[in-house]
């Protein structure tokens, strides 16, 4: 017997010849084989009785007693190698969790979740029963069926997708609801822990390796069959799913930056498909994308327009920073706005994009600027670690005293992050207690619940963050959100510049006014009049959306076109280029099916980690023409020497 085995490379399955301790292995189990005279870990892919290979490799020892794939998803790596262009190796050894890349054995943990709490404590408001009465409708419909939740945050969409997981669970099926693994707070998990726990599995990076192959071993089992988590819960390896759910479905964490270049909701839609279940994407934003197939009508379109128990969304204003003289960290109005809050012993969520203390650091006499040994960035710096820091690569270098290039002492340290907002505060407000929320200070186990639970103790009064504050959190006593500046995620060089702004100052906002006690939010920008600023200070996503999808429309971006990107990598940029046109005109030669193709030309971060950055931008009306293109020569362009060719279907990124 032989075994067609497949490795997290860009390379197709290899056979080797199973022996008599490998008699029962089968696809999807883990074999230990060698591979260029290295022992590697691969996964069965096939078994077949005959090769006509005349030497032929034993397989040294299966890993597994049962197969840690199964059936089921073994075809969604076919179809993801072949939607997304990578090798069925590269695609499986993406499905199964990272604890299985080693040796390692699974072993049995037990993490049952306190129950208790039951649907009925909670009555559906009137627009609830109507969404969620539609939703049950379609589990008992035939094939799969395709929804858009767009509710207004605090409207109950958590609510609904709860108990609609109770229903899929009665029909004996599997519930699959993927969150951004921001928002996986203890919060949110407590939530559904108390009501569905004994039947939970969650997926989430602060796991450990071997939890996670556990909580991997007991949805396989069928033992689990609900499963939350973040992108790559999609692949949850479940026999019979009823629902997918993806909450916030506007968030471009669902899209994978690594190969393959997967979106989790392109694979939901696929394994919905397969599986005749529901898919129901929601979000207070939803995407262009999205929001269009849904006037199409090829989402069923659902809507929750009021908070629950009637709410009042916040009220919000803007405070234009060009009219502010000195340093425009903290306007007087939000100032005197937080003052105000803290005598009433409300709290405050302050939100800023950028973490660190300075992100440019430059010498005054000779315009010297701090950029990363490895990458065309500039570094940031640290203050309570002394060092500057490369968010890119991680490339870490001592504060100087001096201009390393004109021996100049005047180094400023311009612009502003979450970690010098932090100290000002102190300053600014020094009865109140506040407390940081960023990468830096959560990187430890346990210090984000740490943090969530003094705030919600009320023993902290601003809570200030990065992105981190802006999802999912529910806190009755937040009656003030400040966004200190609305316009880092605007500046960015992408087309979905202004909706990714529309979103960030829609979601944090969101944050407050979550109880009778209402709420405000206070936009800092220097651009107020700028669409995305005004329809998000007026809760208008429609609005929002009509501009939004005329701009698409007349310069041809998605929904009006897809997007193809090539990104060339390598040391000397002058190969990538060469690569890069020859690429280009193979495809001109090949086919004539596209829109445009732009570059290639430098990505706006033309070098990280020491490799020059070259792209192609194509433009076209349907995938396949050129993705088969690419497919013919996809051998070719993995096989340069010294070069990664990154293929993109659908980025989200452009940078
Ligand atoms: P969303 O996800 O749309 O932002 P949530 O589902 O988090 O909103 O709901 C906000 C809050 O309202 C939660 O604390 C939730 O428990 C509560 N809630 C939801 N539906 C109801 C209801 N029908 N009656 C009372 N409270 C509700
Ligand atoms: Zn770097």
């Amino acid at each position: 017997m032989f075994a067609d085995i497949v490795f997290n490379k860009p390379i197709g399955p290899l056979t080797y010849e199973l022996k008599n301790h490998s008699v029962n292995a089968c696809p999807g189990m883990r074999v230990a084989v060698q591979l260029k005279q290295k022992p590697t870990v691969g996964i069965i892919y096939k078994i077949k009785e005959e090769t006509d290979l005349p030497y032929i490799k034993p397989v040294e020892e299966t890993l597994d007693k049962e197969p840690v794939l199964n059936d089921d998803l073994i075809e969604a790596g076919e179809w993801i190698s072949r939607y997304y262009l990578c090798s069925i190796g590269e695609a499986l050894w993406t499905i199964i969790p990272k604890g299985y890349k080693k040796r390692e054995k699974s072993i049995i943990i037990d993490n049952q979740f306190p129950t208790g709490e039951r649907d009925g404590d909670i009555v559906l408001t009137d627009e609830q029963q109507v969404v969620f009465d539609r939703l049950r409708k379609s589990l008992d419909e035939e094939g799969a069926s395709h929804f858009l939740l767009y509710g207004i945050t605090g409207s109950g969409k958590t609510e609904i997708y709860l108990r609609i997981i109770h229903e899929v669970l009665k029909k004996d099926k599997g519930a699959i609801l993927l969150v951004p693994e921001i928002s996986l707070t203890p919060q949110t998990i407590n939530y559904f822990s108390k009501r569905v726990g004994d039947q939970l599995a969650i997926l989430h990076s602060r796991l450990t390796k071997a939890e996670k192959i556990n909580e991997w071993q007991r949805i396989l089992s069928g033992e689990k069959k609900i499963v939350i988590g973040a992108r790559s819960a999609i692949f949850a390896p479940m026999k019979d799913i009823g629902i997918i759910i993806i909450d916030e479905e506007h968030e471009t964490s669902y899209k994978s930056e690594e190969t393959p270049r997967y979106n989790a909701k392109g694979v939901a839609y696929y394994r919905a498909g397969k599986h005749g279940a529901t898919l129901l994407l929601g979000s207070a934003t939803p995407s262009i994308e999205s929001f269009y197939l849904a006037k199409l009508k090829k989402f069923t379109f659902l809507q929750l327009s009021h908070r629950v128990l009637n709410q009042k969304l916040p009220k919000a204003h803007i405070a234009d920073l060009r009219k502010i003289k000195g340093k425009k960290y903290i306007s007087t109005f939000l100032f005197k706005a937080i003052e105000r809050r803290l005598k009433k012993k409300e709290q405050v969520i302050l939100f800023l994009n950028r973490r660190g203390f300075s992100p440019y650091v430059y010498c005054e006499n000779c315009g010297y600027v701090f950029k990363c040994k490895n990458c065309d960035i500039t570094l940031t710096y640290h203050k309570g670690e002394k060092r500057l820091k490369c968010h890119y690569c991680g490339y870490l270098e001592q504060i100087h005293e001096v201009c390393p290039a004109c021996g100049d002492e005047k180094l400023l340290y311009s612009g502003f992050g979450t970690e010098k907002i932090e100290g000002l505060l102190n300053d600014y407000f020094p009865g109140a207690v506040s407390a940081r929320m960023d990468t830096d200070t959560v990187k430890k186990r346990g210090s984000l619940s740490r943090i969530l639970s003094a705030f919600s103790k009320k023993r902290i009064d601003i809570l200030l963050g990065t992105q981190i504050v802006t999802k999912g959190l529910h806190f009755p006593d937040v009656t003030l959100v400040g966004v200190l500046n609305a316009d880092i995620p605007l500046n960015f060089p992408d087309f979905r510049s202004a909706e990714r702004t529309f979103n960030l100052i829609t979601q944090v906002s969101g944050r407050a006014g979550r109880s009778e006690k209402g709420g405000e939010v206070i936009i800092q920008t220097y651009n107020p009049v700028h669409y995305a600023i005004q329809t998000a200070k007026n809760q208008n996503y429609e609005e929002f959306f009509i501009r939004e999808i005329k701009y698409r429309e007349i310069l041809i971006y998605p929904p009006f076109c897809r997007i193809i990107r090539l990104v060339f990598r390598g040391i000397i940029s002058k190969d990538l280029f060469e690569s890069a046109y020859n690429t280009v005109s193979l495809i001109q030669e090949r086919t004539g099916d596209y829109i445009s193709i732009l570059g290639p030309t430098f990505c706006p971060f033309s070098r990280i980690k020491n490799n020059y950055r070259v792209h192609v931008i194509i433009k076209v009306k349907q995938l396949e023409p050129v993705r088969s293109v690419l497919r013919e020569i996809y051998n070719t362009l993995k096989k340069k020497k010294g070069q990664y060719i990154e293929i993109d279907i659908d980025p989200v990124s452009m940078l």
